[in-house]
């Protein structure tokens, strides 16, 4: 890590260090083996779960772990990366990697919607809230490596899947109302913008970068000053996450997504939204990020 440019995680040696750095748990933002404290064991997390990053080919491919407790460590798996490593298994279409089990996993949280209440469904499934909430342990994990500071489980925020979700249906406040969402061609455009902003600042060197598992997994964020406050984009891209992406009618994209932080953390450097839109020429299209953010909850 560099104590001029943006924090940047590439070699085993720098996640090592990073590690190392991280004294407190992540998951519960308590520091680790504190005086008193009863879930004093510890253990190693991979932050991306081994089942998803699917099996090793050489020796490049190590892992990104950080220390946590135990037992929310636990927790952690059995919310969500028990729902998540199946499924993204079975997302691979590769029926060398996924099992029957996998299978009927993905079947119990992805529900059918009916085609006259869901919009246009090129993937008729309504997808359990676990899965995207899931995804948002893994990027507290990779600020918490980046940056040292934790990153509370209710800081306003977004994740897309990687595929059409959120405009099968939006539901109305109150009513229960299903209302239309963004169709496939704008939501598409609006993540298109976010990934190509990420990748720009990215270029220019501003932007905070966990590689791993040889270049196959990579974590790139990107710090958007906004009035009083700061967004981070972030693109995560594991094995298979943009072929499945394309199988379910979206070209390629990543995870994506962002949160709100009201400091810029040591190692970030933060570019302005005029800046953002000079750089991909886009100045009509509304803020790229949805502007209450996800609901914590
Ligand atoms: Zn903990």
């Amino acid at each position: 890590m560099s104590p001029n440019g943006p924090n940047v995680i590439r070699t085993q040696a720098e996640a090592q260090a990073a590690r190392k750095a991280t004294r407190f748990c992540y998951l519960c933002g308590e520091q680790l083996r504190s005086p008193g404290d009863t879930r004093s064991r510890i253990t190693n997390d991979h932050i991306i779960p081994k089942a998803v990053l699917l099996p090793s080919r050489d020796h490049g491919d190590w892992p990104f772990i950080l220390r946590v407790h135990a037992t929310c460590h636990g927790q952690k798996n059995s919310v969500a990366d028990d729902i998540l490593t199946p499924w993204h298994r079975v997302m691979s279409g590769d029926s060398e990697i996924y099992n029957r089990q996998d299978v009927a996993v993905v079947r119990k949280v992805c529900t059918p919607l009916n085609q006259q209440d869901g919009l246009l469904p090129a993937t008729p499934v309504s997808i359990d809230t676990r899965i995207p909430d899931g995804v948002w342990n893994w990027v507290r994990g990779f600020h918490a490596g980046l940056f040292a500071e934790y990153l509370p489980n209710d800081t306003r925020q977004h994740a897309f899947l990687p595929m059409p979700q959120e405009f099968l249906y939006t539901t109305e406040r109150g009513t229960g109302r299903r209302m239309p969402g963004l169709s496939v061609s704008q939501m598409q455009r609006q993540r298109e913008l976010i990934l190509q902003a990420i990748e720009l600042v990215s270029h220019d060197g501003r932007a905070n970068t966990v590689e791993f598992w040889s270049g196959r997994c990579t974590y790139k964020a990107m710090w958007l000053r906004v009035s009083d406050h700061f967004q981070c984009w972030w693109a995560l891209c594991v094995p298979n996450v943009q072929r499945h992406s394309e199988g379910l009618g979206l070209r390629g994209l990543p995870w994506l997504g962002g949160y709100e932080r009201t400091a810029l953390p040591d190692g970030a450097i933060a570019v302005s939204l005029s800046e953002v839109r000079a750089m991909t020429h886009e100045h009509d299209t509304a803020y790229p990020l949805p502007n209450r953010g996800k609901e914590s909850g």
